[in-house]
């Protein structure tokens, strides 16, 4: 037994990686202030998540009241997800469904809605950009850009893909591969009333999972839906990945109305609805700036248990397998776990951040090679039909046989 400490966490980053620890941490009556250097409502980018096998996190996490309330963030706020919720993988040249993988109960949320709702209780301090940090020997302080300061005990990196603490702990190494022979696109786009009732009767009910023989990934997924009845108010999210050599224009520096008659050009490659979604795209969309990135993990010095990494910070994890929320979430529970159980001195906080990061690295290089493998089979449709998620629907990660 080793002595109890008071810990004072420093979150930085807001996303929901960083919301979902600041609810644990309060769950259970552990100082914590949380951080983000901008109010992401002042830019919303939004898109749609699958949450599957990361579930049974929630309840541990989250208060009752709002655990009831995670359908207030799925793209249909109506919809009670069951036993039999399909995610279909089609030959989208042809139409032809390849392969109906089930996961029960799996719940699509947006991003917005997630944060939106897990916000509940949680008090950000916005405009709190982090710069430095400085080791004491009794913890650790936050330095923000603005010339003001925090001393904790430990401070937690859940600021996204390009994670400062990321960089400071491992400089160079902490660098996320690119992808530069493909353009990605991540859209969200409204249409008339007739054209969104024809893309979404052709299409699964949630998620639709397009790969073409030529190399593009063209997933069509629900954000929102705001009146069930009356398809102009449904949004749909389109990812979008393909070699760059097939338009033979890059989307970089191009304005928006360039960028969408180049994708409008991909049109005719596709069966229906993906052409017509293609053709209708409305001529002022906003096609923002994306690139594919991914980052495996490599062991951290974690300072004697005064620094660590969650989310996207501790595992850039690319949207073809959808596992980004679902492996942030249970960084989520671990790292609130450990942190509870050296609160309780049961084990030093430098032993329980070292348990922690020990798996999280594990479990993030293995779900990082997975995903590496599947956007590169994409790339070769031979490979892509002896792939998992065909094969096998999709590999089943450790954490849901345990
Ligand atoms: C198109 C797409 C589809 C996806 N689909 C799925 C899916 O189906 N299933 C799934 O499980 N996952 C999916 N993901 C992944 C998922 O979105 C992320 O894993 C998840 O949102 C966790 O993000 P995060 O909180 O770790 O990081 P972020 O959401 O990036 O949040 C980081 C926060 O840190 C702040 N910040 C950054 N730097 C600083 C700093 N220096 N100081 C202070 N604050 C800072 C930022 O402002 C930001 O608010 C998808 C991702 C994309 C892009």
């Amino acid at each position: 037994m080793t002595t109890a400490t008071v810990p004072h966490v420093i979150i930085i980053g807001s996303g929901i990686t960083g919301l979902l620890i600041a609810q644990g941490l309060k769950k259970r009556g552990i100082s914590y202030a949380i951080y983000d250097k901008v109010d992401p409502a002042t830019r919303p980018r939004d898109w749609s998540m699958t949450i599957f096998w990361s579930f049974r996190h929630y309840p541990v996490l989250l208060p009752e009241e709002l655990n009831s309330r995670i359908h207030e963030a799925q793209s249909k706020p109506y919809y009670r997800p069951t036993a039999v919720e399909e995610l279909v993988v089609r030959n989208s040249e042809t139409g032809e469904i390849l392969k109906k993988v089930n996961s029960p109960y799996a719940m699509r949320v947006n991003r917005v809605g997630m944060r939106k709702l897990l916000l509940n209780g949680i008090n950000v301090q916005y405009d709190r950009e982090l710069i430095d940090i400085e080791y004491t020997t009794d913890g650790v302080i936050a330095h923000f850009k603005d010339g003001t300061s925090d001393k904790g005990t430990i401070i937690i990196g859940a600021e996204g893909g390009q994670s400062l603490i990321r960089r400071k702990l491992l400089g160079e190494l902490a660098m996320p591969v690119a992808y530069p022979e493909v353009e990605m696109v991540n859209i969200n786009v409204n249409y008339t009333h007739e054209q969104g009732k024809y893309i979404a009767e052709n299409t699964a009910p949630h998620i639709d999972y397009g790969v073409h023989p030529k190399g593009i990934f063209f997933i069509i997924i629900l954000r929102n839906v705001g009146d069930k009845d009356d398809y102009s108010t449904w949004t749909f999210h389109y990812v979008i990945t393909y070699p760059k050599k097939l338009t033979g224009t890059p989307l970089k520096g191009k304005s928006n109305a360039e960028r969408v008659s180049i994708l409008r050009s991909l049109a005719d490659d596709f069966a229906e609805p993906r052409q017509s979604a293609l053709r209708w795209l409305p001529d002022d969309l906003e096609v923002p700036d994306d690139s594919v990135k991914m980052w495996s993990p490599v062991p951290w010095d974690n300072h004697d248990g005064r620094v660590t990494l969650a989310g996207d910070a501790a595992h850039a994890i690319a949207f073809y397998r959808g596992q980004g929320l679902n492996n942030a979430t249970t960084d989520a529970a671990h790292l609130v776990s450990a942190i509870e159980k050296a609160t309780a001195g049961e084990v030093t906080m430098a032993d329980a951040i070292t348990a922690y990061d020990k798996e999280v690295i594990a479990r993030g290089q293995e779900e990082v090679a997975l995903s590496q493998e599947l956007a590169q089979s994409i790339l070769d449709w031979e490979k892509f039909l002896e792939s998992p998620i065909i094969k096998f629907g999709g590999n089943i990660p450790k954490e849901m046989s345990n």
